[in-house]
This record gives structure tokens, C-alpha cells and sequence, in this order.
């Protein structure tokens, strides 16, 4: 019952060059429903290229990759997009929301783009604004906010497409160890309270013990 499975999976680039670089070679890793798995990795270990072929942004050399025990390896494009969409919600170090549209704007978007109606669409975004403390932030620009509140709103949108796993690339990197911590927390709740999954790379170790499992990444 495993929502992501990576089989043997292996990424070397260019492969075809002089000078390879192996970065992954048969990596085993998996990730239960409900369960929470930290990614330490030293830098360079190849914390991105995994997380990019979990989310289906790349492709690994050798191996496969299940999402939902759906055998995704060699699926074509469309298939893979689709997939992201409906099945993954992402979040990284930076919130990447769209400057000139509002916290509840920024996260309705998304779903409509995906078909969701406008009034299931906003009642999410209500919904969720709440449950990360940010209700009277819904009609507020990313500018008009901190760094740890536009990352809460960031996880939002992440989760307003009801994804069956979460992938997370450093989630409060960019912040201070204090504002970093307190978000952090309000991610785990959120998390926890939805029953989702997550992959949740991380360099800070307090951070990633608070989670049901630790996976190291060395290098290959
Ligand atoms: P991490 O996120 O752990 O720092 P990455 O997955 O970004 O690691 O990269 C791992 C290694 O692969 C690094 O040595 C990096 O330089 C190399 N690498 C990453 N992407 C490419 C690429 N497109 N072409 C060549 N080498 C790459
Ligand atoms: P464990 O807790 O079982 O010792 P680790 O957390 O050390 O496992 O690593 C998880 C899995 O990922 C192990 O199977 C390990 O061999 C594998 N692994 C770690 N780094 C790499 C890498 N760079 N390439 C391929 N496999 C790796």
C-alpha cells in the first residue's frame, strides 16, 4: 500500500560524455499511505534529482517508478502531467505564488485550472487558510506578508488539489531557525490532520527526526 515506490532506480548524466556523472544507482525507497519520510542528503548526493523523478519532472535511467502502485516508467508526457497534477502537490524552499494575485486567489487558481468548480475551489482555500492561522491573510498579496506566512500559504496551495503525496524541497529553508521551526510545525499539523503523505527533503536534522522515518541519500 506504498503511494510512491522507487525500484532500482538509477540517473547518470551525461551519460554519453566524457566525464559521467552516476548520481543515483539502484535506489530502493518507498513511501506509505499516511506515513511522513525524511530526505537528508549532504548537497550533491542528488536530493533534486530524486525529488524531480518522484515528481515525475524527469525520468530515471534504470528503474521504476510507482505512484499509487501505477507503474508510471515510460508513461508518455500527457500521462505524467496528468498524473502530477491530480496526485502530487509540491512545495519548495521558495513559495513561487504569483505576485499580483491574493493568498485565497493563489490558491484557487491552481484548481481551476484543473477543473474544480469556483465554489468548491474557494471553499478549500477558506478551509485551509484557517487551518495554517491565516484567514485574515486571504485577501492579501505575497508582498503583503512574511516570509513564513507566504510559505504557509504556499502549503495550501499544495494540498488544494487533495494530492495523495506531498513532495517538499527544504519547505522552510529560506526562513529564520525560529520562523523556520514554528512553520514547520504548522506543516506537520496540516499534514497529519489531511492523512496525506509526504517526501520531505531537509538539511536540519531536529526537523527531520520529528518525522516517522529518515531516508539518507549518499553519495552514489
Ligand atoms: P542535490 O540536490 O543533492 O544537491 P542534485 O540532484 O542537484 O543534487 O545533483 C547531484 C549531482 O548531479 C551534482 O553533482 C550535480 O552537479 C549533478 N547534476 C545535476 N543535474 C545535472 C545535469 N543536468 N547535468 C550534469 N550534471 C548534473
Ligand atoms: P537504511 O535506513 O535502510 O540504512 P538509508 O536511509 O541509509 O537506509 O538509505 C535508504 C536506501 O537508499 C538504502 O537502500 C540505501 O542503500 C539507498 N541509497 C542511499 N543513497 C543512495 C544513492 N546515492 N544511490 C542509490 N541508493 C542510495
Amino acid at each position: 500500500n506504498d503511494v510512491l515506490r522507487l525500484e532500482g532506480v538509477g540517473k547518470t548524466y551525461a551519460a554519453d560524455g566524457p566525464s559521467p556523472v552516476t548520481v543515483l544507482a539502484g535506489l530502493d525507497l518507498s513511501v506509505a499511505r499516511g506515513e511522513v519520510v525524511a530526505l537528508v542528503a549532504p548537497s550533491g548526493a542528488g536530493k533534486s534529482t530524486l525529488l524531480h523523478i518522484a515528481g515525475l519532472l524527469d525520468t530515471p535511467d534504470t528503474g521504476r517508478v510507482f505512484l499509487g502502485g501505477r507503474d508510471m516508467t515510460g508513461l508518455p508526457d500527457r500521462a505524467r502531467t496528468e498524473a502530477r497534477r491530480r496526485e502530487l502537490g509540491f512545495v519548495y524552499q521558495f513559495h513561487h505564488l504569483l505576485p499580483e494575485f491574493s493568498a485565497a486567489e493563489n490558491i484557487v487558481l491552481p484548481q481551476l485550472a484543473d477543473g474544480v468548480s469556483p465554489r468548491v475551489a474557494q471553499t478549500r482555500a477558506t478551509d485551509l487558510l484557517g487551518r495554517v492561522g491565516l484567514s485574515h491573510r486571504a485577501d492579501h498579496r505575497p508582498a503583503q506578508m512574511s516570509g513564513g506566512e507566504q510559505q504557509r500559504v504556499a502549503f495550501c496551495r499544495a494540498l488544494a488539489n487533495q494530492p495523495a503525496l506531498l513532495l517538499a524541497d527544504e519547505p522552510t529553508g529560506n526562513l529564520d531557525p525560529e520562523t523556520s521551526d514554528k512553520v514547520f510545525d504548522v506543516l506537520m499539523t496540516l499534514v497529519r490532520e489531511t492523512g496525506l503523505s509526504a517526501l520531505i527533503a531537509t538539511h536540519n536534522h531536529a526537523l527531520a527526526a520529528r518525522m516517522d522515518r529518515v531516508v539518507r541519500l549518499t553519495a552514489a
